[in-house]
């Protein structure tokens, strides 16, 4: 058989293994082989490679664009020094994704404009480039697409959707009140997520509040004791004295409604 039979089956080959990078390189590859004379060993692991690269890139493209993060926001980006009361250590711990491989939470809070959607896109950032499925989302989009769902007799669909990604970001709580049915629904994905993949939430209202978010304690605690059970809270506004206030908050509607003690893992 001629070289040129031989290369056109074996561009034949890699074309019907959907090998294309390998395939788009090797005529060059094999014209630097003549020049350079690598082993065989080296030469087929410099073509694999090729392909491996091209397929990792595919697939960072599709959990990139499957996450809908709305803006490229990185914490390199984040000016710590802005934030002198942010508790940075925690934000680099989050950062190293262990989280999100032992399914806990991250709750960021703090007023408009400090960077909470910043730090919570960066986080995602991360985890899609670390290979982790990402989601993001506003709160008042999910509760509206799980509630059309449920009217369309798609709810099963629906909360499938929500359970899969392995971190799930949802922005904004707390920006529109949210009616008993919608808190339900909320409540809902929490729980179906809980221990089994990560929520990382951002809100403008202390937990203190959350009674007036959902227009209903009951809920409130519910979805809290929830988020809550293993998660890192990151007050944004950073003031050491407001974190207080939230953690006795916590405390003191845990037991209410749980009958559990606070967590050990809340910081
Ligand atoms: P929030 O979600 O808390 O309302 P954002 O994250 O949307 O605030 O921040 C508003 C804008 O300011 C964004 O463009 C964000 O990138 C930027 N920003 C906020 N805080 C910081 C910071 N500490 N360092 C760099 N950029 C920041
Ligand atoms: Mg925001």
């Amino acid at each position: 058989m001629g070289a040129d039979t031989i290369y056109q089956q074996l561009r034949g080959h890699l074309a019907y293994l959907k090998l294309a990078a390998a395939a788009d390189a090797l005529a060059p590859a094999l014209e630097a082989a003549e020049r350079e004379k690598p082993g065989y060993t080296q030469f087929l692991h410099d073509l694999l490679a090729t392909e491996v690269a091209a397929s990792e890139q595919r697939r960072l493209d599709g959990r990139m664009r499957f996450s809908r993060l709305p803006a490229h926001k990185t914490l390199e980006q984040f000016d710590f020094t802005a934030q002198p009361t942010l508790d940075r250590r925690l934000v680099e711990d989050l950062a190293t994704l262990r989280f999100v491989e032992e399914k806990a939470n991250c709750l960021l809070i703090g007023p408009p404009g400090v960077g909470k959607t910043h730090l919570a896109i960066a986080l995602g950032l991360k985890a899609v480039h670390a290979g982790y499925r990402v989601y993001y989302t506003t709160a008042a989009d999910l509760v509206a697409r799980t509630s059309r769902a449920a009217m369309d007799g798609r709810w099963a669909n629906t909360m499938r959707f929500w359970a899969g990604p392995q971190l799930l970001i949802v922005d904004e709580l707390g920006y529109l009140p949210m009616p008993g049915e919608a808190a339900s629904h909320l409540f809902q994905v929490i729980s179906r997520r809980y221990e089994h993949g990560s929520i990382v939430l951002t809100t403008n209202r202390g937990i203190a509040d959350w009674g007036q978010i959902f227009e209903d304690t009951t809920v409130a605690t519910a979805v809290l004791d929830r988020l809550l059970h293993h998660a890192s809270v990151l007050s944004v506004t950073g003031d050491s004295y407001r974190m207080r206030r939230h953690r006795n908050a916590i405390a003191a509607l845990r037991p209410a409604i749980t009958g559990r003690p606070q967590g050990e893992e809340f910081p």
